[in-house]
């Protein structure tokens, strides 16, 4: 089992410093933090430490500074707003390792946590640099791992510090993650699957996966248009991935009926026009001049009804063109399904970045059994069965 925050020597912690690889991978706009979201989630755990007389080392990344420091992507405006969450001081210190972070880690006053400038600011950090890492293992007396969005990729504040540091322990937030998502090995059946978004390409070995596990799986958004294509389909000037159709049609033979495509679908003639027609049509007389954004009424129901009576329920990809309000049905439909369906009793997770934006959108994130935290990560750990994070605090 992966170590978890119960499993660390709760009589010596205090006092002791603790490295946190977190996620504040957080929007800015005008140099302020414009969605906290990521920041209330690393909440919990930063709290679990202070109140056990810990003191808190954060470490995270932000943006793609492309290992170069660069004020763009400077985390300094994350730790007055952490402050705020956490209800206790907040000190910061530039760049993230060396000797001045070193003496900070080490001169924190009791009750008080420290955040470090972006780990991404130095190269080490994407190339797992094992000298980096030890620098950065020097901050801390223990590592608490709770970055759950970061810990598919092998960098060196969620792999390499862990060869210097013990013990190593999950925090909260990855705890819950690990819980949700490692419930759907073993999930209430019918457990149906949901999939949309783009590309097929990005999630060939999540279909693959689901392919096997699910009952049933529900395909909407442009990747559905992609697999009708590969039904010989016309799809007009709709987002088709060219690339992918052939594997579309190898899924299609391997799925066989438990896979459902949408029968009909919205279409418009020009995205970039508010006055253009939008209307529906079944998917084999989708118009040249048009593009399916969206899954149609008829498709909407029959997916509501597969929701109907599951027994868990896993959604990635919207059905459509959602962040367009005239595209959004669909998507909101079918997140409006998930909440009826979890208050009935099924399981019910969301994973991916847009997903969880457009569950987001629709006010219900609360109303599902659990909304992941992190995209990339989520699908990465739902297709492998583990990350490379997890997999780097041992057993
Ligand atoms: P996630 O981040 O949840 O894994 P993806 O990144 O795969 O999801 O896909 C999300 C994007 O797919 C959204 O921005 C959405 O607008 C787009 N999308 C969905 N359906 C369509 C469509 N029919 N045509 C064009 N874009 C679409
Ligand atoms: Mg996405």
């Amino acid at each position: 089992m992966t170590p978890t925050l119960r499993d660390l020597p709760v009589d010596s912690l205090a006092g002791s410093r603790a490295l946190v690889r977190v996620d504040f991978n957080v929007p800015l706009a005008d140099g302020r933090v414009a969605d906290a979201t990521r920041i209330e989630a690393a909440v919990p755990t930063i709290r679990w430490l202070l109140e056990r007389g810990c003191r808190p080392v954060l470490l995270s990344h932000l943006g793609r500074p492309g290992g170069v420091p660069d004020p763009v992507f400077s985390l300094e405006p994350v730790a007055s707003a952490l402050a705020e969450k956490i209800e206790a001081p907040v000190r910061f210190v530039d760049p993230c390792d060396g000797e001045e972070a070193v003496s900070a880690s080490r001169n924190l006053e009791s009750g008080a946590a420290l955040l470090l400038q972006n780990t991404r600011f130095s190269p080490g950090e994407k190339s797992n640099d094992p000298e980096f890492a030890a620098r950065l293992a020097a901050l801390g007396d223990f590592f608490v791992s709770d970055a759950f969005g970061a810990l598919h990729r092998a960098h060196a504040s969620t792999v390499g510090v862990t060869e210097h540091l013990t013990p190593c322990a999950v925090g909260l937030l990855v705890e819950r993650e690990l819980e949700a998502l490692g419930a759907l090995n073993d999930p209430a059946r019918p457990f149906v699957v949901g999939f949309g978004g783009a590309k097929i390409s990005d999630k060939i070995d999540l279909l693959d996966a689901f392919l096997e596990r699910a009952d049933r799986l529900l395909v909407g958004g442009a990747m559905a248009n992609t697999f009708l294509r590969a039904q010989g389909l016309g799809t007009g000037r709709s987002l088709v991935e060219e690339d992918a159709v052939e594997v579309a049609r190898s899924i299609l033979e391997r799925a066989g009926p438990s896979l459902e495509l949408p029968l009909d679908v919205v279409v418009t003639t020009d995205l970039g026009d508010h006055d253009a027609r939008v209307w529906a049509t079944p998917v084999d007389r989708i118009p040249d001049e048009a593009l399916a954004v969206d899954i149609g009424p008829e498709t909407r129901a029959a997916y509501e009804g597969r929701l109907d009576g599951c027994g868990a329920f896993f959604w990635n990809g919207p059905m459509g063109l959602f962040e367009d309000d005239r595209f959004a049905s669909g998507t909101f439909a079918l997140a409006r399904a998930a909440a009826s369906a979890t208050e009935r009793g099924a399981f019910t997770v969301i994973g991916g970045g847009d997903s969880a934006a457009a569950v987001r959108a629709a006010g219900l994130m609360d109303d599902v059994s659990h909304v992941s935290t992190g995209g990339g990560a989520s699908l990465a750990f739902l297709s492998t069965g583990t990350l490379p994070g997890i997999e780097a605090l041992g057993p």
